[in-house]
């Protein structure tokens, strides 16, 4: 707290982190005479920049970005992009901190990195958004590269803008080269990408299950959010035979007892990737569906939970009221959407807990394939890419398995950290005093 006065976000993923390692590290010397926690809790370097651009009614605006290159101990600075009114370099660098482990997980060679804009890019127009993209690309294109630093999406940034940020790079540079992942299909993207947090998520807890002898099939699931991540969560847990019975966004949930099967997810895409309307207008479309106006839908009974909408959504009361109603599991979509004392209450509870970190590693694992095949000039089919994310979400699995089976239980939170971090550290010692 200290060295990173006032930033909460950042501390809290410090703290959640530190608080697992300190054991380990303190048994293995090699570590904890190498300092090797003060030296991964500080990012190699921050780059803030005014991002100038014109609205359509000719006003001037001006947004701060950054990009917070957090670690490339294992390979390029990797992670995504955020546009959203309550970016703060606190956000920017909890999310970039752990994004190194996320990155160390997948078993590809990413290093991490975040970064994004204090812009909102609700109610804006595709012309304003794109001379948004345009004019950030302006300072971002000088910082970036193939075996620099690849960002992506995240919050707010969708295919639309990384097409125009892609665009803007290749005018600035003269060249095409992988760096961006999410790209459109004809020009460098990958097949599965999109789908692939949402999808890896639920295959991470189709693994939890399956590790305890049980399965998704029949299970009633809570998703909250309605963007990218919550409806490839949808769509696949539908696949593996769970019914989801709701989604929401930052206006409130719906509750939809019936199940949220294709038909009707395909109204949610629509809604939301096209028409860019509110989640109320599904309760207002459908029969028997409740619209919840400014409430999480946590009160709702279910077997899974998955946060997919945004960091700290789950509180201690959320995650007590989860526990009474007899969650089994909780599968976390969004990057640390769990508070840290929420976190302490689902493992005193002994439910399958999957983190963040492990649990949404499946679309920066695929955006690893992605820089492979722009690499490599080529394209793999939609079934090469599926059944490689599969395998590398079971072998986060395995490798959380390996560090954090405590007697009984596994503790997906001490198995993601140890994991992620053993790889990272081990890279920082082989490259000496640095
Ligand atoms: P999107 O912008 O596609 O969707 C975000 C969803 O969450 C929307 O429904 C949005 O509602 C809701 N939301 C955002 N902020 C808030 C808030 N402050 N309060 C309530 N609801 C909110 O983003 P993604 O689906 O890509 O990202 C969701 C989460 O998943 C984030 O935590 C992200 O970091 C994480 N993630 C994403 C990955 C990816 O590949 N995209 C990879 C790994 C993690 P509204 O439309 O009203 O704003």
């Amino acid at each position: 707290a200290r060295r990173n006065p006032g930033e909460i976000e950042f501390q809290q993923a410090v703290n959640e982190f530190v608080e697992t390692l300190m054991p380990y590290v303190l048994e293995n010397r090699k570590y904890r005479d190498a300092q090797i926690l003060e030296r991964m809790t500080e990012p190699d370097r921050i780059i803030t920049f005014r991002v100038t651009w014109e609205d359509d009614r000719g006003n001037i605006r001006a947004n701060r970005a950054w990009r917070v290159q957090f670690n490339n101990s294992i390979g390029p600075y990797k992670g995504g992009l955020r546009f959203h009114s309550n970016v703060t370099l606190s956000v920017l660098k909890f999310l970039g901190f752990e994004q190194v482990f996320k990155n160390s997980l997948t078993g590809l060679p990413m290093g991490g990195a975040k970064g994004g804009a204090n812009f909102n890019p609700k109610g804006k127009s595709d012309r304003e958004v794109m001379r948004f993209c345009q004019a950030m690309m302006l300072e971002l294109h000088r910082h970036i590269g193939e075996d620099t630093d690849v960002p992506a999406g995240d919050i707010g940034v969708g295919g639309r803008e990384i097409s125009y940020l892609f665009g803007q790079y290749i005018r600035l540079e003269n060249r095409f080269a992988g760096i961006l992942t999410g790209k459109g299909l004809t020009f460098g993207g990958s097949l599965v990408r999109t789908e692939a947090t949402g999808y890896g998520c639920v295959y991470f807890c189709e693994n939890m299950f399956n590790h305890i002898g049980d399965s998704l099939t029949g299970k009633i699931c809570t998703v909250s959010g309605s963007g990218n991540v919550a409806i490839y969560t949808v769509e696949k847990a539908n696949e593996l035979g769970a019914k989801v019975i709701t989604m929401s966004d930052s206006s409130g949930f719906v509750h939809d007892p019936a199940g949220i099967d294709a038909e009707k997810l395909a109204f949610i895409k629509d809604l939301k990737e096209v028409r860019r309307g509110r989640i109320s207008e599904y309760a207002e479309h459908f029969k028997g569906v409740t619209f919840h106006a400014n409430e999480r839908p946590w009160s709702v009974p279910c077997d899974v939970a998955f946060p997919c909408a945004t960091q700290n959504e789950i509180n201690l009361d959320d995650a007590k009221v989860l526990i009474a109603n007899g969650v089994k599991a909780v599968s976390e979509g969004a990057n640390m959407p769990t508070e840290l004392d929420g976190t302490h209450a689902f493992l005193k509870a002994k439910i399958l807990y999957g983190p963040s970190k492990a649990a949404n590693a499946g679309g920066v694992a695929v955006s690893g394939l992605e820089l492979s095949q722009n690499a490599l000039r080529l394209s793999w089919n939609h079934e090469e890419v599926d059944t490689k994310l599969k395998t590398i979400m079971r072998d986060i699995h395995a490798k959380c398995v390996m560090h954090g089976q405590n007697d009984d239980i596994v503790n997906y939170v001490q198995g993601s950290n140890i994991a992620g971090f053993i790889k990272v550290a081990d890279a920082m010692l082989a490259y000496g005093v640095s």
